[in-house]
């Protein structure tokens, strides 16, 4: 478990589950372009990257997690992992999970009746999956007295997803029984939490896909869910993930972000990075590094 601060502002990290992902196989380059993902570039960018990214065999390790913030006035669940006992036929890997999440959260010192809000960075299966559990044989909200923040365009889209495909099965089961149980509220882009977290627009990987920004006194972080999946894009931007909704709109997120983040010592906190307390970008020729923090 992993915890540490911005400002007056703590962070703990709750583990789900983790695995490896070979880049070559999960992401893409842009349609016709020649910056296509390549073997030798993907061993070549790895070598600038913290070695706790990767396995021993290279691939990146993609953890799914949960953070817990604690602000001076609210305590905040930012993404829910994949769940228990959730039907995903789509993902064989998550597929009736049985973990002992609950217990980690307790061992970090959450009672979810405790937690005021729940923020998914966007409604993907590995982000919304605890936010209920199975009550005899009811889902329920896993933090019974939160209000579930959902962003009102990514709770749009994701409502008429096509059975079948991804994000479907999840809104069913972990997003409508919050909205039955009045326990959601649609927010916009840029909507402040509390004094210290706001919700930051980082649309593409989804409609309305977000991060946090939390800024306490002199200190600021930005929890950026799934707009880098692994370092190699901060050198490449326009790699994507085969999952990313707007591929190119996700790509000119990256860019921008990258441009206003670089060198500012704001630190950058990836949703499924192995560095639960994320790192510094540094401008490089030709790309950036990644200090862990
Ligand atoms: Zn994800």
């Amino acid at each position: 478990m992993t915890t540490f601060q911005v400002g007056a502002v703590s962070v703990t990290e709750v583990v789900e589950t983790a695995m490896p992902v070979p880049v070559p196989l999960a992401f893409r380059g842009p349609d016709g372009d020649a910056d296509q993902v390549d073997a030798d570039q993907v061993a070549a960018l790895r070598a600038r990257y913290p070695a706790a990214l990767f396995t021993a065999g290279g691939d990146p390790l993609l953890v799914f997690r949960s953070h817990v913030l604690r602000t001076p006035s609210s305590v905040i669940v930012l993404d829910t992992c994949w769940g228990n006992h959730k039907e995903r036929l789509l993902d064989p890997y998550a597929h009736r999970l049985h973990t002992p999440y609950l217990d980690r959260l307790a061992a970090a010192g959450t009672d979810p009746a405790e937690v005021d809000y729940v923020f998914c960075t966007h409604l993907h299966q590995d982000h919304v999956g605890w936010n209920t559990r199975l009550v005899d044989g009811t889902w329920v909200p896993t933090f019974p007295n939160a209000a579930y923040l959902f962003v009102a365009a990514e709770y749009e889209h994701f409502s008429t997803v096509p059975a079948g495909t991804h994000g479907h099965d999840s809104f069913a089961d972990s997003v409508l029984p919050v909205v039955t149980a009045g326990r959601h509220r649609l927010v916009e882009p840029g909507f402040a939490i509390d004094d210290t977290v706001r919700i930051e627009p980082l649309p593409g990987h989804t409609p309305g896909h977000s991060g946090l920004h939390v800024t306490s006194g002199s200190q600021e972080a930005v929890f950026t869910g799934d707009l880098f999946h692994v370092a190699h894009q901060f050198a490449r931007p326009s790699w994507h993930i085969v999952s990313e909704h707007d591929a190119a709109r996700a790509t000119q997120t990256r860019r921008a972000f990258l441009a206003r983040y670089a060198d500012t010592g704001v630190r950058v906190v990836p949703a499924h990075f192995n560095l639960p307390a994320g790192g510094y970008l540094e401008s490089r020729p030709g790309g950036y590094a990644y200090a862990p923090a």
